[in-house]
């Protein structure tokens, strides 16, 4: 699956994606399509790999985006309410405000304020009508804390690795919900987790596959500057 749907242009980003499998819904598709990489990396934008973001943090790859978005596309229907955790350039919480729509509401954290800053000035080039209606929100927080005043959420993703499931994260987990994480140490040994929470508030967890994620760490660890 990695790597393979590199295009010349995002559409064909995403029917590459398509081709190959790793989009299977058409929500997850639409979604996709309506978010253009390019205004999140100048670089290579349309290329199926990750790509720095400074500060020590990466855009993930297309095929990554579009894998946790299969996988939480039954918690962001519309006016479902999901976290990103660790939201760098914004463009996974712009496909999340995609599918849960108007009625929605999406928190993306990141404790780096640049990165937020950056995150909020690619949504806003071509998706300033959910900043401004408030579907999205962007926090600088601790994500490891999640964001409990806007929850529970019925979906959350953390785009970065933690050491162990927080459990925070857990807690603001709504019942019926799923939370999609890397988890391990630093460059080796990361698992993407799956974690359901039943509607009785039962919590089960599935590891995933292999990955390598940069680290959910404190702030000074990643940017000391
Ligand atoms: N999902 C984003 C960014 C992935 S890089 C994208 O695809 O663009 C991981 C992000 O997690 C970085 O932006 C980093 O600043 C952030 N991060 C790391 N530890 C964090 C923490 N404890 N709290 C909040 N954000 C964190």
């Amino acid at each position: 699956m990695a790597w393979r749907s590199t295009g010349k242009t995002h559409q064909q980003l995403i029917a590459n994606l398509k081709s190959n499998g790793v989009i299977t819904s058409e929500p997850v598709a639409e979604a996709m399509l309506q978010v253009d990489r390019a205004d999140f990396c100048g670089q290579s934008p349309y290329a199926d790999s990750p790509q720095s973001i400074s500060h020590n943090a990466t855009i993930s790859a297309p095929h990554m985006h579009a894998y946790v978005l299969e996988l939480l596309q039954d918690q962001l229907r519309p006016g479902s309410r999901a976290l990103d955790v660790g939201s760098g350039s914004g463009y996974l919480t712009a496909c999340m405000a995609k599918m849960v729509g108007d009625n929605g509401t999406v928190v993306g954290i990141d404790h780096i304020h640049e990165l937020v800053s950056f995150g909020t000035k690619n949504i806003g080039k071509s998706h300033s009508y959910e900043l401004e209606k408030g579907t999205i929100k962007l926090i600088v927080g601790d994500g490891r804390k999640g964001f409990p005043s806007e929850g529970p959420y019925n979906a959350i993703h953390v785009g970065a690795a933690a050491e162990c499931i927080p459990p925070k994260l857990i807690e603001q987990l709504a019942n019926g919900g799923r939370m999609v994480l890397p988890v391990g140490p630093r460059n080796d040994d990361q698992y993407l987790e799956q974690v359901d929470k039943s509607q009785d508030g039962k919590i089960t967890k599935k590891t995933l596959m292999g990955v390598r994620y940069v680290p959910l760490t404190d702030k000074e660890k990643q940017w000391p500057g």
